[in-house]
């Protein structure tokens, strides 16, 4: 993925194997249609709808046929519990193969010692994450205290006590308002159920993460771990101080990069904004702005990585060794020095994005961004996020609501709208292209307003100009026809 030297765009991933692709596609949906004609109906009816849709989801991407194709085969039908050359499963020579190769492809793009491939997603990677940290700082230490090196041979006393312990530890993470996210410690999720959390949030005034806020949490409150990294934060963390605050309580640093593991592996965040020398453990998922399969990835630090080479049978059952393969394929392309172009292009259209809405006077939370998303507040527009979601979804345009910190409206209907970029870089939009984007989104949002029900203002309900939505989708479709999603990809 190179950029063209007569359009300036960025080449689309796999544009040169198109007919090959192509014609593996026509038949794989021919199997399918004579087993099922509904589903290879829904899956052409699928590519039909992306390439139709302006897809603004910051968390989303469109993976290469190379990563997609490497899903659909046999590997699929293996058992592979265990880890590399341990398996409690014969016959896993093959898997070994691909899961080092997935392994070693993460470590040396990402420099970190260790890489674990197996987990199935970012909320499974982060489980592993938990669990290899109470398993070496809490359940180790507990068993050498008590003479013992397997859980197996403790009292059922001595076991309960050490139960409790490892349930009773402390996180501290990012609030969910500030863009945190729902693994970190929050009460509907297990994370908040397993540990008694705190969050840091950033500073009212400019939006910023506030370290020093976060140094202050970390010495009253003593966490084992704190957790840097976010879903809907539109700047970039120091990851070093993140660091030298939990050196000074004793705590772990776990870096969920989820989002932006695309952007590391790009190296337009190096140096202090690389999470993974500085964190015992980084998490991640491999779907989001990497471009890989579905699924998630954990690196860690050599203190950490034999508890979370157990992360089979510790969380996980069965490794999904068809989307290790893919992971390995798309690591693979991530090495590319035409993968670092790419990073640099989702940082570049943010940014174009940001200045976009700045010049049509739209508020944006911290006045800007300097990573892939962009939290446009909605508030400008007398509108809730939910509203705004909804009317830029009839003209089009595919996103979603997000809470802004201290929202007025709540965590459902919300004040913000997010957008990221990974996903239409990949189709080779440009600045222009994002400052158009801007344009189009602020030609909705003004030309929507929230209706009244029996004389109040509804948070959900909305009408949209007439004539807003087909003006909107005509622009839109003039800049996804100039940028099309897998080029020459025809079924
Ligand atoms: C998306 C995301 C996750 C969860 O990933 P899933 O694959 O959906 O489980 C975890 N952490 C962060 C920060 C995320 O953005």
């Amino acid at each position: 993925m190179t950029a063209d030297p007569v359009t300036s765009k960025a080449a689309a991933p796999g544009a040169e194997y198109a007919e090959t692709a192509s014609a593996a596609y026509r038949a794989a949906l021919q199997v399918i249609e004579s087993v099922e004609p509904r589903i290879a109906a829904a899956t052409r009816k699928e590519l039909a709808d992306q390439r139709d849709s302006l897809k603004l989801i910051a968390s989303e991407n469109y993976a290469s046929p190379a990563v997609l194709l490497t899903m659909g085969t046999w590997f699929s039908d293996k058992y592979a519990e265990g880890t590399i050359g341990h398996r409690f499963y014969a016959g896993c020579q093959n898997v070994d193969t691909v899961e080092s190769l997935a392994a070693e492809h993460a470590r040396e793009l990402f420099s970190a010692p260790y890489a674990y491939v197996q987990p199935h997603s970012g909320i499974d990677a982060n489980l592993v994450a938990f669990w290899a940290i109470l398993a070496t700082r809490v359940e180790a230490p507990s068993l050498a205290e008590l003479g013992a090196k397997h859980v197996n041979e403790l009292s059922e006393n001595d076991w309960e006590t050490l139960r409790n312990k490892l349930g009773n530890q402390r996180l501290l993470g990012m609030s969910l308002d500030a863009g945190g996210h729902l693994t970190h410690g929050f009460r509907p999720n297990i994370s908040g159920k397993m540990f008694h959390q705190r969050s840091y949030g950033t500073d009212p005034d400019t939006g910023f993460l506030d370290y020093s806020a976060v140094a202050e949490a970390a010495r009253e409150f003593k966490p084992l771990i704190i957790v840097a990294g976010y879903s809907a934060y539109p700047r970039r963390v120091n990851f070093a101080t993140m660091r030298e605050i939990a050196d000074e309580v004793g705590a772990t640093l776990m870096v969920d990069m989820a989002h932006f593991a695309g952007l590391v592996a790009g190296k337009v965040f190096t140096g202090e904004e690389d999470p993974v020398p500085h964190a015992h453990v980084t998490t991640t998922t491999t779907h989001k702005s990497l471009r890989g399969p579905r699924g998630g990835m954990v690196l860690a630090q050599p203190e950490f990585s034999d508890a979370v080479d157990k992360g089979c049978p510790m969380v996980l059952g069965g490794p999904l060794s068809h989307v290790m393969a893919a992971k390995a394929v798309a690591l693979a392309e991530a090495r590319q020095p035409a993968f670092q172009v790419y990073a640099q292009r989702v940082a570049d259209n943010a940014q174009a994005l940001a200045d976009g809405f700045l010049k049509r006077d739209a508020g944006l939370v911290t006045g800007g961004t300097d990573n892939h998303l962009v939290l446009l507040d909605v508030t400008s527009f007398g509108l809730t996020g939910r509203q705004a979601e909804s009317a830029l979804l009839d003209a089009g345009i595919v996103t979603n609501r997000n809470s802004v910190p201290a929202d007025p409206n709540g965590a459902w209907y919300t004040s913000g709208i997010r957008l990221g970029t990974p996903a239409l870089t990949t189709r080779g939009f440009g600045v222009d292209d994002f400052d158009r984007v801007a344009e189009l989104i602020v030609d909705v949002l003004s030309n929507t307003q929230p209706s009244a029900t029996a004389g109040k203002l509804s948070k959900a309900k909305y009408t949209l100009a007439d004539g807003t939505a087909e003006r909107v989708h005509a622009a839109s479709a003039e800049l996804l026809d100039a940028n099309p999603l897998y080029p020459g990809l025809q079924l």
